[in-house]
């Protein structure tokens, strides 16, 4: 039995909120967050004597230690924003618990996330005795485990990985960001960036796209993005020759951003309005629609997924593996859309890796560095089931090699 502490009541915690509530292995539940109304809205849902609400504000270290040493979980899982995790991952070595999240740190004033605020933090947590999972949502997060699994299972060496990102759905609004509109906005504007032959190339925003065929669903025109994945794929995956990301979008969201775009509603420095400071994209993320608030009118599938060629035996192989997840299974099971579905069923099995043992040793790792296998076994009984696809034509294709 463990006991595990959420911090963020977004559409994220809500899914690991109802998730972990239905694990028998978590014995007791602490749900806090920014505004506790949110959290409370959530624990009225999920309806389960395990779980209570706190309010908390996760920017100051000591009110987390305050929480944590009174509630004494054994894992806390960061589904709150970006910002949060250094704070939090300083209030668990002072506290003694494990930590995991889904998306890595990143600067309030300057759009740029990268691991190594958080890997500077590896000799803290080995001396601890402390485990720190990093990026275990869906990407980051199952893109990395599938890609240890094709290491493991399917390949001496991993030459080409391409992970793909298609969301299918619609959900009837104009405009309108599956996540956090902050985050996700800071994320697509900024330089496109891969990984090759051991250097970054980088490219202007959103300037490379081609259609790729996705399962169930078709092709989608799908825009070359730098995601935070492939800094620790390039680093963890030996002889990888090229690692990209690609995710879909569809005309109109693109259109939409570049208004915005243009006319400095994506900005993230102050400007003097009316007297006040206002940060451009903090004002846009307040008139936007709450990504929670999506769910309930989202149809269509989202398809995550990695395409791999490498060599197994001498020999090159290619080899697909991917994830489709229903917008309204998802909102009909817990009440939210795939794109937290997705990001937070993968929380809840990297948090019982870590409880049962399997995932726990001193220090912080991003996931390709653990087993693959129990947490593979998992996903697909809570809620996301996998497909692979060997060998068979790959629209990469043709990469090589002689
Ligand atoms: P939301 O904006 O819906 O929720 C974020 C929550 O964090 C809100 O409840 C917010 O509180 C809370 N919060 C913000 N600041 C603080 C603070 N200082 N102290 C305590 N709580 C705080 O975001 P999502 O649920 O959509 O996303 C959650 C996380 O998941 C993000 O980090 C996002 O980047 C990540 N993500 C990862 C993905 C992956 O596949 N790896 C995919 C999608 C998302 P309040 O309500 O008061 O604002």
């Amino acid at each position: 039995m463990a006991k595990v502490m959420i911090v963020g009541a977004g559409g994220v915690g809500n899914v690991v909120a109802r998730k972990c509530a239905a694990q028998p292995e978590f014995s007791e539940i602490l749900l806090a967050s920014r505004t506790v109304a949110k959290c409370d809205q959530i624990a009225r849902g999920v309806g389960s004597p395990k779980l209570r609400t706190a309010a908390l504000d996760a920017d100051n270290p000591a009110n987390t230690v305050a929480l944590l040493r009174d509630f004494q979980p054994d894992i806390l899982i960061n589904v709150a924003l970006p910002y949060q995790d250094l704070a939090l991952m300083e209030a668990c070595l002072e506290a003694g618990v494990h930590y995991l999240d889904t998306a890595n740190y990143e600067p309030p004033e300057v759009a740029k996330f990268e691991y190594s605020w958080q890997w500077a933090y590896q000799e803290r947590f080995q001396q601890a005795g402390l485990t720190a999972i990093l990026g275990c949502g869906f990407d980051p997060g199952v893109t990395g485990v599938f890609t240890a699994y094709a290491l493991k299972h399917h390949f001496d060496e991993i030459h080409y990985l391409d992970i793909v990102d298609c969301n299918a759905g619609n959900h009837g609004q104009s405009f309108a960001t599956n996540f956090n509109p902050e985050i996700n906005i800071r994320e697509i504007t900024q330089k496109g960036r891969y990984y090759e032959d051991g250097a970054w190339r980088e490219i202007p925003p959103l300037s490379v796209h081609r259609p790729i065929p996705y399962p169930e669903i078709g092709e989608r025109e799908s825009y070359l993005l730098y995601h935070e994945e492939l800094e620790s794929l390039a680093k963890n995956i030996p002889g990888l020759k090229r690692a990209r990301f690609w995710m879909t979008f569809s005309e109109a969201y693109i259109t939409h951003l570049r208004v915005l775009e243009a006319v400095g509603m994506t900005r993230i420095d102050p400007v003097e309005y009316q007297g006040q400071k206002i940060v451009p994209l903090q004002f846009l993320k307040a008139v936007l629609p709450e990504p929670a608030s999506l769910a309930e009118n989202y149809s269509g599938q989202t398809s995550i997924g990695c395409h791999i060629q490498g060599l197994k035996d001498g020999q090159p192989k290619k080899y697909y593996i991917y994830n489709n997840c229903d917008h309204s299974a998802c909102y009909q099971e817990v009440g939210a859309q795939a794109i937290s579905y997705t990001t937070g069923v993968p929380a809840v099995v990297g948090a019982l890796m870590v409880v049962r043992g399997l995932w726990q040793a001193p220090g912080v790792f991003n996931v390709e560095e653990k087993d693959p296998d129990p947490f593979l076994e998992l996903l697909g009984p809570l809620g996301l089931p996998w497909v692979e696809v060997v060998d068979q034509p790959s629209p990469f294709d043709p990469i090589e090699e002689g």
